[in-house]
């Protein structure tokens, strides 16, 4: 891939982790984002940063699992804990009923030789104990993690620079076609191959060409506790959740709780088809009712900061990862939802085999653009 030029569109986790891929491949990468720095804008600067094998659908899974074993594997080494730590997942069942879902979910984890245990009675409240008493058990997936994606994005970046990468902040791209990339100053910048990974700004980015990019913004309000509060040593997030998270329903508060390598809690969360703005004050005590019920006493504890963010979702909840369909040498990479920091990396490799024509190591077809893409 030598003098093989490729810009990507966006300095998001997922930019990030496309630009470390293809500098490693020996192309020569230029990641351009409107933002002042790697990952300080978009769904990177306001996720959780859980990485979590969601079982909701087989391909989605796989994809789970790629980006969660690259995480695992090759996350950059960071100082202090922004870097990924196993925490492991347990999710939290209040009723029989939610507990059996977890049952059928431990038998899909480990057909596909992921590590999960169910756990019941004093097991479970061994695992968590400052969990409500009267939960009737949980599914721990010990493998999962979480990192801070911001900083974990920038790292990536940097790892790209070593290889001969560069990256130019404050460059806001108008519209993008094969072998052009146009910016709002006038300017341009041809390239070999072009990736867009600029995330709920895909849709924009090929209006020109008369593509319609179907991505959905959808909101989530998080909020953070105080330093020296972290009671949790798992992301604890209810059963159940991931009806929400699959865009099933239209509006959705559930309890996910992850505890942050600086001794905070990280509290969430909600998802309501609509872009990201202000803090939504009873939406925010909803979530912090929801998650006093599953961990009593966290209502009163110090929250130091609130915020919403976008995710960028499809109409068929799978990503946009591959060509774009009547633009050679246009690749994309969004829409990812709730599960992009995890995904991110796995995302990055489909693209790169895309672009040499070789084989991914998983089937890439779930994900092809062609199936929702259309020109008008
Ligand atoms: C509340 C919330 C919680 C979440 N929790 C998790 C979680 O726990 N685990 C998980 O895996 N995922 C989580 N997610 C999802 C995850 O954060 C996103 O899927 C992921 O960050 C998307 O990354 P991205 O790089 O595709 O997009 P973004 O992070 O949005 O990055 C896109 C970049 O493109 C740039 N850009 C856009 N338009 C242009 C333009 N015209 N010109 C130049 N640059 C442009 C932007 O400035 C931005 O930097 C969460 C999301 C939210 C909102």
């Amino acid at each position: 891939m030598a003098n093989f030029k490729v810009v990507i569109v966006g300095a998001g986790v997922v930019g990030a982790c496309c630009a470390r891929t293809l500098a490693r491949c020996g192309a020569e990468v230029l990641v351009v984002d409107q933002g002042e720095a790697v990952g300080v804008r978009g769904g990177t600067a306001a996720g959780m940063g859980h990485i979590v094998i969601n079982d909701g659908d087989r391909a989605g899974l796989q994809l789970c699992k790629l980006g969660r074993s690259i995480w695992r594997d090759d996350c950059p080494e960071i100082a202090g804990a922004d870097g990924f730590s196993e925490t492991g997942t347990l999710w939290m069942a209040e009723d029989d009923d939610t507990f059996n879902e977890l049952v059928n979910s431990a038998a899909r984890l480990e057909a596909e030789g992921i590590r999960a245990e169910l756990l019941v009675g004093k097991s479970f409240h061994d695992a968590e104990p400052a969990l409500a008493r009267d939960l009737v058990g949980g599914l721990r997936v010990p493998e999962d993690g979480v990192l801070y994606a911001p900083v974990v994005a920038a790292a990536m970046v940097d790892q790209a620079k070593q290889l001969g990468a560069t990256f130019r902040p404050r460059v806001r791209v108008s519209s993008v076609e094969s072998g052009v990339v146009r910016l709002f100053d006038g300017n341009s910048i041809e390239a070999d191959a072009i990736v867009i990974a600029s995330g709920l700004n895909a849709l924009d980015l090929l209006d020109e060409s008369g593509i319609e990019v179907p991505i959905i913004p959808r909101e989530g309000q998080l909020a953070i506790t105080a330093r020296g509060t972290q009671v949790l040593s798992h992301h604890v997030v209810e059963a159940g959740y991931q009806k929400g998270a699959h865009g099933e329903v239209e509006e959705a508060v559930a309890c996910a709780i992850l505890p942050r390598s600086t001794g905070q809690l990280c509290i969430g969360s909600s998802r309501r088809p609509r872009h990201g703005a202000m803090v939504d004050r009873q939406l925010m005590e909803r979530i912090v009712a929801r998650s006093d019920r599953f961990l009593p006493g966290i209502s009163r504890l110090p929250i130091v900061r609130c915020w919403s963010g976008t995710r960028a979702a499809t109409a068929d909840s799978r990503p946009l990862i591959g060509p774009v369909p009547a633009q050679p040498g246009v690749w994309i990479a969004a829409g990812f939802e709730g599960l992009g920091i995890t995904q991110a990396p796995a995302a990055a490799q489909l693209i790169a085999h895309s672009m040499h024509g070789t084989t991914s190591p998983i089937d890439p077809r779930a994900w092809d653009p062609a199936r929702v893409m259309t020109t008008s």
